[in-house]
């Protein structure tokens, strides 16, 4: 394994802050895949998937092509369990793809992505934790414009997303994806402005290695690997069939903005990720200390739940859960409000 380094910027203490390239090559030519994690500093999963992808290349070797690996985008925000940069209080995913004289934040993004786009990369998965009670799933970025090019990676993103074996769906609608800044997201940027295959990797269990999720991550990492033919599966899978953690649908999904509640209370959720829901379905109940009900939160179009929140607490306008629908719903009525946090 070859080690290079991003410097980022020269501390007060005149150390060098540096983020750590992880370079594995194959004998030959072929296809070249970068690995990100951590970008969301509370996101550690992605980190645990890294090093055991890189210690099963110790002992199988890669056949062709070479994988870059980002283990740890914002080693900061890791160090003090935080989403954002603490250097300047910035969302790393949201400010892609950065800019030179920026700041500090946008220096980092313009670095990390530079040294990116010039490997000119087949595929770049960037590994991220929804919540510790949400099914693992992969989100494609939305078109920006109409840049030739454009609709064929965002395509290729789903064709490779496929071959992950977990569900896939597309990001909340083009109006919400701009509101929150999703559109400056890493793999966002690659695919609009670079044309290049990306996608977002979401394992749950923000702040916390869980190795159920970390097994689906390098499971899914080896899928793709696999289907570049960059290595030779042989073993026997070791996490879980594809059958119990991916949504049965032949119907392409999209997220879409999180459902909220308007009361503050005590949250009893009264479904489960993964499970199919119809209009009108009691999602969770809200209740106040003294045990009496506030609030009883109702799905307003069928959808397919998604993430729900790791906390019991709730305040009015707060998220509670994520969702996924059919694309062909796209048109109809949504009455929440809030970003999704991956
Ligand atoms: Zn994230």
């Amino acid at each position: 394994m070859e080690i290079k380094y991003i410097t980022i910027f020269r501390g007060v203490d005149l150390s060098e802050r540096r983020l750590p390239i992880l370079i594995e090559r194959g004998k030959e030519p072929g296809p070249i895949v970068w690995l990100c994690a951590a970008t969301h500093g509370d996101e550690v999963s992605g980190i645990e998937v890294i090093q055991r992808i890189f210690n099963y290349l110790k002992r199988n070797s890669l056949k062709k092509g070479a994988i870059y690996a980002l283990p740890l985008v914002n080693p900061m925000g890791f160090e003090m369990i935080r989403r954002e940069n603490p250097y300047d209080d910035e969302d790393i995913n949201r400010n892609f793809p950065g800019d030179a004289n920026g700041n500090t934040t946008e220096r980092i993004t313009n670095a990390i992505f530079n040294s990116i786009v010039e490997t000119k990369p087949d595929l770049v998965m960037d590994l991220h934790a929804d919540s510790q009670k949400s099914i693992p799933y992969i989100i494609i970025d939305r078109p920006m414009g109409a840049k030739a090019g454009i609709k064929e990676a965002i395509e290729k993103s789903w064709e490779l997303a496929e071959k992950f074996g977990i569900t896939v769906m597309y990001d909340i609608d083009v109006e919400g994806y701009k509101k929150y800044n999703v559109d400056k997201s890493l793999t966002a940027a690659l695919v609009n402005r670079n044309q290049i295959p990306a996608f977002s990797v979401e394992l749950g269990g923000p702040k916390i290695i869980d190795e159920r999720f970390v097994r689906i991550g390098v499971n899914g990492i080896k899928n793709i690997l696999n289907h570049f033919q960059m290595i030779d599966v042989k073993e026997k899978k070791s996490g879980p069939s594809h059958s119990e953690i991916k949504i049965k649908t032949k119907e392409r999904l999209e997220l879409v903005e999180n459902i909220t509640s308007s009361e503050s209370g005590i949250i009893e959720f009264l479904i489960k990720p993964g499970q199919f829901v119809k209009t009108g379905s009691a999602l969770a109940k809200i209740t106040n200390v003294l045990g009496k009900i506030e609030e009883i939160i109702f799905a307003t179009k069928d959808c397919y739940i998604i993430a729900l929140n790791d906390y019991a607490v709730s305040f009015p306008g707060d998220s509670l859960l994520g969702v996924a629908v059919a694309v062909k719903t796209q048109n109809e009525d949504n009455k929440t409000q809030s970003a999704p946090k991956g």
